[in-house]
């Protein structure tokens, strides 16, 4: 393996627990080097779930949170002035086709569609990735997978995925853990006991239920975790639950205090 892919590799066994049969399907596409989308909510595991999957794959892990900022050249790479003189570094995505990473673009959707459109050519039966400024062709290694994750809650009519852009992926859909393996995963993650972990699940659970009807998205696994942490550090629960899974998802007075409801019902 090449050495300036060799540091992408997850070197510790991720923390992940399965919710389906989430695992066994991404390996058979990986199997195939099928591109795949990763949809659900944030904060509900994608990301730790494409870091166990690389590391149970054993291939490296190029990540790139995509912004509507970002250009094909952030994706394929640039000429840089250095005290050479001018030098090409390959971006993250040239660096995954060339030497065999799987790339992840988190929160794909973000990036405009003139920049995502750079992906077609790899991912179809060609793979390959034209250096245009530099006139080169890639052709994808063998390993190389491209993987994007995408929130399907977020989506509106200028701000989606392109049908020809969507159709040359699979996807597998992502939704928040069943209660006792969500209930875990806050007792793992945060250090929390099962007790509390629970209560906060239960906070979680409601929250969810006003997705749609005030809230544009419930309270995330990942705000739980946020919330055990300052418990497990003794900061009150109610207050730590405030903090970190009230106040950040709502501005709206009446949501505020359906949410405290919620963390007083338990707390
Ligand atoms: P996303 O990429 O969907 O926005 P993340 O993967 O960052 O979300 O998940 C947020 C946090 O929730 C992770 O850092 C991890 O601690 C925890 N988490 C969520 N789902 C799981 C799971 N199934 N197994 C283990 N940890 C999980």
């Amino acid at each position: 393996m090449n050495e300036q892919i060799r540091g992408y590799l997850v070197e510790a066994k991720p923390y992940y627990k399965p919710v389906a049969n989430e695992v066994e399907l991404f390996r058979a596409a990986y199997g195939r080097r099928m591109p795949m989308i990763l949809k659900g909510p944030t904060g509900c595991g994608k990301t730790r779930f494409m870091e166990f999957m690389a590391w149970s794959l054993n291939k490296p892990l190029i990540t790139l949170a995509c912004n509507e900022d970002m250009t094909a050249s952030d994706l394929v790479g640039r000429y840089l002035l250095d005290a050479d003189g001018t030098r090409w570094h390959d971006g993250p995505l040239t660096v995954a086709a060339r030497h065999g990473g799987i790339c992840y673009l988190d929160e794909v959707v973000e990036a405009r569609q003139d920049t995502t459109v750079i992906i077609h050519p790899l991912t179809d039966d060609r793979r390959i990735l034209p250096l245009d400024k530099r006139g080169e062709l890639v052709h994808a290694h063998p390993d190389f997978q491209l993987v994007v994750s995408y929130n399907p809650g977020y989506q509106s009519a200028t701000k989606d995925l392109k049908q020809s852009t969507k159709q040359r992926f699979g996807a597998i859909e992502f939704h928040y853990p069943k209660q006792a393996e969500e209930t875990a995963i806050v007792a793992h993650e945060s250090g929390v006991g099962d007790d509390i972990a629970a209560k906060l699940v239960g906070i979680a659970h409601r929250s969810r239920g006003l997705r749609g009807r005030g809230l544009e998205e419930g309270i995330s696994t990942r705000m739980l975790i946020h919330a055990g942490l300052l418990i497990a550090d003794g900061i009150k629960p109610r207050e730590a639950c405030a903090l970190a899974m009230a106040k950040p998802i709502t501005d709206d007075e009446d949501m505020t205090q359906a949410l405290n409801g919620f963390i007083e019902a338990y707390f």
